[in-house]
């Protein structure tokens, strides 16, 4: 298969959480980037790129509110797909417009990682669909994982959120760009409502290290390899493979430059990376922003996590707070205009992995 020579882009990854109006969009441009089908599907509420036969990268068009990406992969069996976005909502609005773009059942649904955006559609999926994810994923949200500080600080920072959106519109004149703010608001608010009816639904098939599920596709080999490389954004990241169509799925491990870090393990996700860059694809699918080739993307997200992890090193050497470093950190990325409780958070959280605790794997391996 040819590879793909799009450009990568600089929106980063500010979907990821996005705290104000901020979002990348689909990230189809202007319809002058190739791809290997250059077929793109639009429903009411996502669209299909598909980046090689019978494999889709799925965003969000704005219509509701999904938070994250998701892939389709279709095989002369049955259909899989990869994280179920942020709700049940947004879940089943993901399956009804996959109902438009094949007639093969979903059999599978795999979640890249534990994270409220990726994985609180889970339940929206019929009870004979196999959930499968790490063991860690499955251990996490069998937790009370509403109220971890993730997903408690990002939910309850919504109501913020509303109003600083309703501030900016009043401001706006009346026209295009007000009804657009304004739309954006009622998308919002309906999210908010839609993350109620959230009943965390863990993985019900698991994996440790590696998985491979064996299908074809127009009688060929399409191997569908799911495969844990290390700890790093969160102690259960999966990437999913596609080796011969060279195409990798990574969630939240790989982002175009920033990535989240209130749940990661900072200091093991640059290993990770290593193995990561081991793999033989052409186009990275990443969990936010638009899909990538240029490696120098993951250069960036290397140099974001050195840098934040020497400065956290920085201001637990001089013992200072959570509280008191958040101040002394420079936050780039989406980071930035986070709020202070999440920041805190990714502090916390990298203090007790230079502290060695808080972790029961750790605990277990000692
Ligand atoms: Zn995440």
């Amino acid at each position: 298969m040819r590879p793909t020579h799009r450009l990568a882009t600089t929106c980063l990854a500010v979907t990821v959480l996005a705290f104000g109006l901020a979002a990348c969009g689909g990230g189809n441009g202007d319809g002058d980037i190739a791809t290997p089908t250059g077929a793109v599907v639009e429903t009411d509420t996502h669209t299909f790129e598909e980046v090689a036969p019978g494999v889709y990268f799925i965003v969000g068009t704005g219509s509701i509110f999904v938070q994250s990406n998701a892939m389709l992969v279709v095989t002369d069996q049955d259909a899989l797909v990869v994280d179920s976005h942020v709700t049940p909502a947004a879940a089943r609005a993901l399956l009804a417009s996959i109902a438009e773009v094949t007639e093969k059942p979903v059999t599978h649904l795999v979640n890249t990682h534990y994270h409220f955006d990726h994985a609180h559609g889970n339940q929206a999926f019929p009870d004979d669909v196999a959930i499968v994810g790490h063991e860690f994923t499955r251990a996490m949200l069998m937790t009370d994982v509403m109220n971890q500080p993730t997903a408690a600080i990002f939910t309850g920072n919504i109501p913020n959120q509303i109003a600083a959106m309703k501030g900016a519109a009043d401001a706006m004149e009346d026209g295009e760009e007000k009804d657009q703010a304004l739309n954006e608001i009622r998308v919002q608010e309906a999210h908010y409502v839609a993350v109620g009816e959230t009943d965390p639904t863990p993985p019900n098939v698991t994996l440790t290290s590696r998985m491979t599920i064996h299908r074809t596709f127009e009688g060929r080999d399409r191997p569908i390899e799911l495969l844990h490389l290390g700890r790093g954004h969160t102690g259960g990241d999966v990437v999913v493979l596609l080796p011969n169509e060279r195409v990798v799925f990574t969630g939240d491990l790989v982002l175009a430059g920033a990535a989240y870090i209130g749940d990661a393990y900072v200091d093991e996700w640059l290993d990770t990376l290593d193995r990561f860059e081991e793999l033989e694809f052409d186009l990275i699918l990443p969990g936010h922003g638009p899909t990538f080739s240029d490696m120098a993307q993951v250069d960036s997200l290397r140099q974001f996590l050195a840098d934040f992890w020497n400065q956290a090193s920085a201001a637990h050497e001089q013992g200072l707070s959570p509280e008191e470093a958040i101040a002394e950190i420079e936050w780039q990325g989406f980071l930035a205009a986070a709020p202070d409780a999440l920041k805190i958070h990714c502090v916390q959280t990298a203090y007790s992995r230079m502290d060695g605790d808080g972790d029961p794997e750790d605990a277990d391996s000692e």
